[in-house]
């Protein structure tokens, strides 16, 4: 019987390796995953519960190996918020697709805990060796990592290794995950941009309004036609929006101001995107802010959150007169240029770019702030400086700064402060 067994194997596999000769499409997909996903005593991955699935029923499906790890929380908040669901729609509509979870758990309690949650396959935690070559093969240097691989695809050509950003992205529009599939998105995307307008952005079949003050005080989106608008996402827990908002505040009434003397006062208006957690939270933050809003929990937030890919808070979006978008830069503008960024349009950017690089050249090179030990010395784009975080407002910067050559403590021109006399030291 045995002996019987052992020539069977021997002339399947010896059958196998003729088909893959003879370039059998099959047996060479079947086998691409094999090789990347079995080991030489491991011919199976896990399942959600634990029983043994072979790799070779994988053969035929748009594959994603998910490259992840328990301990980092970008990795949960990814897994439990974007890639179950996706999965489970995916498999609910038959789609040919499967997940394996190639992990980078520090142990194994933190893989069976984290796998609990996970309705794919996973390559078992012992297996070291082949977790490291996923790794390497697929060049994975941050987490969490979705590579997508085709089932006939066995020089990698139409492999993608964005598949994390491509479902936040499009959700599971994006599948199969083709180039062909994508293209088609990324124009859909660009008609739908160029289609906007401020009526199907902020209105929706039962809203036409957006809540003003005094409370519950509503004012009609059509009211806003044919202004600059800024949608500014943000919310109270987020820790940065605390020092933004007060500024946000204190420059659109500069703004207003200004426009006041041109009698243009309604010209300009910002409406609050709240991602606040609840109610009071958002009615609490809300008071606080001399502007328009969406109603707590609209659900124009969540589309217009995906519609302006909005990375994180707070974010300022500018739409223009006629609706379409001028920035999605407004906050880096108010920071740079304060209400002399008013209408954030690329005219006006230009201007205020010639501006500032005319003024830079009566600063002086170098200055003591009394915020840093060191002398700083000004850097622009071409001379050291670029996009940088100030190290004394905490907000982004470009162009023209004040750099520690020492440390690379860097500052906008405007917050440099004089240093008091007698503490200068030398
Ligand atoms: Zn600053
Ligand atoms: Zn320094």
């Amino acid at each position: 019987m045995k002996e019987m067994n052992l020539e069977e194997n021997s002339s399947r596999k010896l059958q196998d390796s003729q088909a893959e000769a003879n370039g059998d499409s099959h047996r060479i997909s079947s086998s691409r995953f094999s090789s990347l996903l079995a080991s030489k005593d491991r011919d199976y991955l896990l399942s959600q519960d634990g029983t043994q699935v072979k790799v070779s029923d994988l053969e035929g499906k748009v594959l994603g190996l998910y490259f992840s790890a328990n301990w980092y929380a970008p990795c949960r908040s990814f897994t439990t918020q974007v890639l179950i669901g996706a999965y489970q729609d995916l498999k609910s509509n038959g789609s040919n697709f499967e997940i394996v979870f190639v992990s980078s758990d520090e142990d194994l309690d933190a893989f069976n805990t984290y796998r609990a949650n996970m309705p794919w396959l996973s390559i078992p935690f012992s297996d070291l060796e082949t977790k490291k070559a996923l790794n390497n093969k697929f060049d994975v240097e941050a987490i969490p990592c979705l590579v997508i691989l085709q089932p006939k695809d066995s020089k990698d050509e139409a492999t993608l290794h964005d598949g994390v950003e491509l479902l936040d992205r499009f959700g599971v529009q994006a599948f199969p995950f083709t180039k062909e599939r994508l293209e088609e998105l990324k124009l859909e995307e660009k008609e739908k941009h160029e289609r906007q307008t401020l009526n199907n952005l902020l209105t929706n079949h039962n809203r036409d309004y957006l809540l003003g003050h005094p409370a519950p005080r509503q004012v009609p989106v059509a009211s806003l036609v044919g202004k600059t608008i800024g949608l500014y996402f943000s919310s109270q827990w987020c820790l940065p929006g605390e020092k933004f908002t007060p500024k946000l505040i204190s420059i659109y009434q500069k703004i207003k101001q200004m426009l006041v003397h041109k009698g243009n006062e309604d010209d300009f208006e910002i409406v609050f995107v709240s991602s606040d957690r609840d109610q009071a939270e958002f009615d609490s933050y809300f008071n606080s802010m001399p502007w328009l809003a969406l109603p707590f929990g609209d659900p124009a937030i969540k589309t217009l959150a995906k519609h302006f890919d909005v990375k994180g808070i707070p974010c300022l979006v500018i739409l223009g007169p006629d609706g379409k978008t001028v920035s999605k830069h407004g906050r880096n503008l108010i920071n740079l240029y304060q209400e002399n960024a008013y209408p954030f349009t690329e005219a006006q950017v230009d201007l205020l770019e010639k501006q500032m690089d005319e003024e830079a050249k009566s600063l002086p090179r170098s200055k003591n702030h009394a915020g840093h030990r060191h002398e700083l010395t000004l850097v622009s784009e071409g001379t050291g400086g670029g996009p940088f975080i100030c190290c004394d407002c905490d907000e982004q910067g470009s162009g023209w700064a004040y750099q520690c050559l020492e440390c690379g403590y860097e500052v906008h021109p405007k917050c440099v402060r004089a240093v008091d006399r007698g503490s200068v030291r030398g």
